[in-house]
């Protein structure tokens, strides 16, 4: 293994948390649109896309048919190569399809969260100035139009509001192509580059204002591929995708995946629904599943669970979080999924770096987040002074390669923050590489607890509380104190019918087998998390109620 960063590592510290993955297979050199028509010839008659809610199943080439009249119909329009174009949306088929005809002639597409109110809406749209959006009329309670309504007269560039389903929609994606139409997407296919940017995505806001993470072709097509590569996709793959299309888990690790290698993309229902899903998996037959940990955790507990028929599943991805190694005991045991996999990333690396193998031991595969992916490097460092630390140590996650995104849109500044003159993105992430080149996400550098001066990683205690029976969730935070600085407050979710648990008695539990002073101070038990649309746990807001809760407010 080469190490490209040995500066700051003395020759007697040991190996040094650098790796690479592999360098097979070849990076796909294309365009998306280009990789889709190589698909569609390969298997023009595979399935492609199954939307459960509405009983939509196309094979390749009537996807192909249908995404490139849609690119016919953005032309018409006006749209070009560059323009930003946004959806606002669930999932469904027609995310997808947008999706790939905004690609196939190089219209930039913006994902705006479904979960954003009004001036969430606007930020997105003047920030990326947007002049074309998708969107659904609704969805649960979220009034679509009617905050289109309200935010489109503020946003000049915004000229046109189509809503998924309407006449509008009609007129742009139904119409067969004519010779002109046929011309015309050609035309805007062949100019474009796979290094041109195609896609921007507003991270998440686990913390700070949203950033519009801006990714390529050469990104987003490669890490769907590789993704899909590790955990041994063919044609005859199917996907369970119950994970948000607006994030790259949904339109990357899952349709760009399927697409690359003629799988199926299965939509079980347009937002997360446990029960659909499973019934996806079974009425489709999946051999796939994603989520984030939160939905297989909800997918378990289900009492109707074993009535399930699972047994078509073989892998699927689990991501987005810390993966509790109990959950992945489950999911393969009780699932099926003797393959799955952990990917860690994030939407600035397109979004996947490290993953686990399909032939890793089982404590590798349900203790780390794997290792660098094909084309990958990555390395951990000490945050104060950038030097590269030796193997065993907790320090900043850093990834350089091909996933690496363009840049913030339109903002130099923060751009220049997160990715350094070499080319290394830098996670905010806490993480340890193991001689194995495995790594460990220990906490994000924000999330640390200083305990009078001890540094505590919540995610450690979190991973012991999962031990206890009665706890299904558990979340630890730092919360003011006068005496040591931060004091420890766990948020914990327990099983249904196990209210006997007490602060008194989960502290008894730990005592002994935590070190005293990573017991936590404070229990509150709650029947949700506060969560973002992909399913994270929002620890922000968390330590705000939190403040209220042990009356520091
Ligand atoms: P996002 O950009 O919304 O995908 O969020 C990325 C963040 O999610 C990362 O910086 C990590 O903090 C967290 N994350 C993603 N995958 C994992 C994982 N497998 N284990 C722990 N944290 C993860």
């Amino acid at each position: 293994m080469v190490d490209a960063d040995r500066r700051g590592v003395s020759a007697d510290r040991g190996q040094s948390s650098y790796a690479q993955g592999e360098g097979a297979p070849p990076l796909l050199e294309q365009t998306i649109g280009a990789n889709l028509a190589a698909t569609t010839v390969r298997h023009p008659e595979r399935e492609a896309l199954v939307d459960c809610a509405v009983g939509l199943r196309w094979n390749y080439t009537e996807l192909r048919t249908a995404v490139r009249r849609l690119a016919a119909g953005l032309l018409r329009t006006g749209v070009r190569t560059g323009d930003r174009v946004g959806i606002w949306a669930p999932n469904r088929w027609e995310w997808v399809i947008v999706q790939f005809a905004t690609a196939e002639i190089g219209a930039v597409l913006v994902n705006i969260n479904p979960a954003y109110r009004a001036f969430e809406l606007e930020y997105a749209l003047e920030k990326s100035g947007i002049t074309a959006v998708f969107a659904a009329e609704s969805f649960k309670d979220s009034d679509y139009r009617a905050m289109l309504d309200e935010v489109a007269p503020r946003c000049p560039v915004l000229t046109d509001v189509v809503y998924l389903g309407s006449d509008r929609w009609a007129e742009l994606a139904d119409r067969p192509l004519d010779a002109a139409d046929e011309a015309a997407v050609n035309a805007a296919a062949a100019r474009l580059d796979r290094n041109d940017p195609i896609n921007i995505q507003y991270t998440s806001g686990t913390t700070g204002r949203p950033k519009g993470a801006t990714l390529t072709h050469r990104n987003i097509l490669n890490n769907g591929f590789m993704v899909g590569e590790l955990i041994d996709y063919t044609e005859h793959d199917r996907i369970c995708i119950p994970v948000p299309f607006y994030h790259c888990f949904g339109m990357v690790m899952g349709n760009l995946a399927a697409t690359s290698r003629g799988a199926a993309m299965v939509i079980p229902a347009p937002g997360f629904d446990p029960r659909a899903t499973l019934r996806a998996v079974q009425d489709e037959r999946c051999t796939s599943l994603y989520g984030v940990p939160t939905m297989f955790i909800a997918e378990l507990g289900l009492a109707d669970f074993d009535t399930f028929d699972l047994s078509s599943l073989r892998t699927g991805i689990m991501a987005g979080s810390t993966c509790p190694a109990e959950v992945m005991r489950k999911v393969i045991d009780r699932m099926n999924m003797k393959d799955v996999s952990i990917c860690y990333g994030m939407t600035e690396t397109s979004p996947v770096s490290t993953q686990t193998r399909t032939a890793d031991t089982l404590e590798q595969r349900v203790g780390t987040v794997g290792r660098a992916g094909p084309h990958v490097e990555v390395k951990v460092v000490d945050p104060a002074d950038g030097s590269t630390l030796p193997r065993g140590e907790a320090g900043e996650f850093c990834s350089r390669g091909y996933i690496v995104m363009r840049g913030y849109w339109e903002d130099q500044a923060k751009t220049s923050e997160a990715i350094d003159a070499e080319g290394w993105m830098h996670t905010g992430d806490l993480a340890v590489m193991d001689d194995d080149g495995y790594l460990s996400i220990t906490g994000r550098i924000k999330d640390m607890v200083i305990r009078g001066g001890e540094n505590i990683y919540p995610r450690e205690i979190e991973e012991f509380l999962y031990t206890h029976p009665d706890i299904v969730d558990a979340q630890v935070i730092g919360v003011p104190d006068e005496k040591f600085g931060e004091e420890l407050m766990v948020w914990i979710k327990l099983r249904d019918g196990a209210d006997a648990l007490t602060a008194d008695g989960l502290r008894e539990y730990c005592r002994g087998r935590l070190a005293h002073f990573k017991i936590p101070r404070y229990v509150h038990i709650v029947d949700e998390f506060p969560m973002t649309v992909t399913g994270k746990i929002r620890k922000v807001q968390m330590r705000t109620e939190s403040l209220e809760l042990i009356g520091k407010k």
